[in-house]
């Protein structure tokens, strides 16, 4: 397994949590089992992980809880 970011080889599983945009909504998904790399913390998900996400994601759900989140802009130099 080599890392998509860095091309470091040393992973370690772990959970973590993702932000997707569905349909312009901002959704957090926490627990999701990953193998994080080493050096630089990017995350891999297995196939299987992917796809019960992107489920999840987009069928119809309730929410565990309801967040407020600060957006910031990234201002190029
Ligand atoms: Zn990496």
């Amino acid at each position: 397994m080599i890392c998509d970011v860095c091309g470091s080889t040393g992973f370690h599983s772990a959970e973590v949590a993702r932000t997707f945009t569905v349909e312009g909504k901002l959704v957090v998904v926490e627990g999701i089992p990953a193998e994080v790399c080493d050096r630089c913390d990017a995350p891999s998900f297995t196939a299987d992980v992917a796809e019960r996400l992107r489920r999840l994601v987009h069928e119809p759900h309730q929410p565990d809880r309801i967040i407020q989140a600060e957006v910031l802009h990234f201002h190029a130099a």
